[in-house]
């Protein structure tokens, strides 16, 4: 499958979009997500053209594959859940529903969220 450059997070990374931004470097965005699940809901992607973790897991330089994980890190320190605890899910692909076809990963948190537990159904 080829990268879509008309997906929405690439439209926010050329600026054609706003979106509230929460942490920037060289590598990686991180956002508010428009539909926010928790009071913290963050959504940190890659600057570079990946389109899921599989993808950005294969084809990423060390350097992006480094500041993607600081990131995260970075952010849930900033915004604070660090000290309470976070949830950090990534959707990859159509059984995932993963909607927006360029790589990122949720940060959830401010809140108790509860287990984890997949569909039992199939
Ligand atoms: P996923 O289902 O993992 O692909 O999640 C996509 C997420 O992107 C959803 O939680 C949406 O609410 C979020 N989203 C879609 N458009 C925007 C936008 N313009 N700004 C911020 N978040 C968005």
């Amino acid at each position: 499958m080829a990268y879509d450059n008309d997906n929405i997070f690439a439209c926010i990374l050329r600026r054609e979009i706003p979106a509230e931004k929460v942490y920037e470097d060289e590598h990686v965005l991180a956002f508010h997500d428009i539909g926010k699940l928790a009071p913290v809901h963050v959504l940190v992607i890659p600057k570079g053209a990946y389109i899921s973790i599989d993808d950005f897991s294969e084809r990423a330089s060390d350097a992006e594959l480094v500041a993607y994980v600081r990131a995260v890190g970075r952010v849930a320190r900033k915004l604070g859940v660090a000290k309470t605890g976070y949830r950090v899910v990534t959707n990859c692909g159509t059984d995932a529903n993963q909607e927006v076809s360029h790589f990122h990963s949720h940060i959830f948190g401010g809140r108790k969220l509860g287990g984890v537990r997949p569909p039992h159904s199939g």
